[in-house]
């Protein structure tokens, strides 16, 4: 996630004409059904591999990592953080359809640097309710790579924890440097 663009501009005049930005994107899906073919696929991701990542917009996961459909789960949030739901995501992808092997991906310049849990407190005071979830925010990348891989390894739900990587992503330059979990 980034917070370096306002959610209000609309510099591709995605949300002029007609339509809102929903109503673009059905369109574009009548497009790809017309030339889609069923590949046939089971369900189990062939590289049997699970990356969990930031929802950040300018990393395209599949692009950047060469999958292609059917190679491997992907499950993103705000920060790619191990959350609960997460490890419940993981444990699914584990035990219900074979994946042995998890990438964690987060990157430079990620939204969530520039929060902290006091965006919880703001919360409580602006609707009446305090969130239950953690903001997860941090300060230092790495860190926050190393602790998510530590949740993953010690998580007693997953079945293979033998081969967990993490990486930081560099939003300018396109390139994954992986971060040792020590
Ligand atoms: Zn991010």
């Amino acid at each position: 996630m980034s917070t370096s663009t306002s959610p209000h501009s609309d510099p591709s005049g995605a949300l002029s004409g007609a339509g809102t930005v929903t109503d673009r994107l059905v369109e574009a899906n009548l497009r790809y059904a017309a030339g889609f073919t069923d590949p046939g696929m089971d369900a189990r991701p062939v590289l049997k591999v699970a990356v969990v990542a930031c929802m950040d917009a300018r990393l395209d996961l599949h692009a950047a990592l060469g999958l292609e459909l059917g190679d491997s789960h992907t499950i993103r949030n705000a920060g790619g953080v191990v959350t609960d739901d997460v490890i419940r995501s993981l444990t699914i992808s584990q035990r219900a359809l074979g994946t042995r092997s998890i990438m964690l991906v987060h990157h430079t310049n990620c939204g969530l640097e520039s929060l902290t849990e006091e965006f919880r407190h703001e919360l409580e005071v602006e609707v009446g309710q305090r969130p239950a979830w953690a903001v997860e925010a941090f300060r230092d990348v790495d860190q926050d790579v190393r602790q998510s891989m530590q949740r993953v390894r010690t998580s007693p739900f997953l079945l293979h924890v033998g081969d967990v990587r993490g990486f930081v992503f560099d939003v300018k330059q396109g390139v994954l440097r992986e971060i040792d979990p020590a």
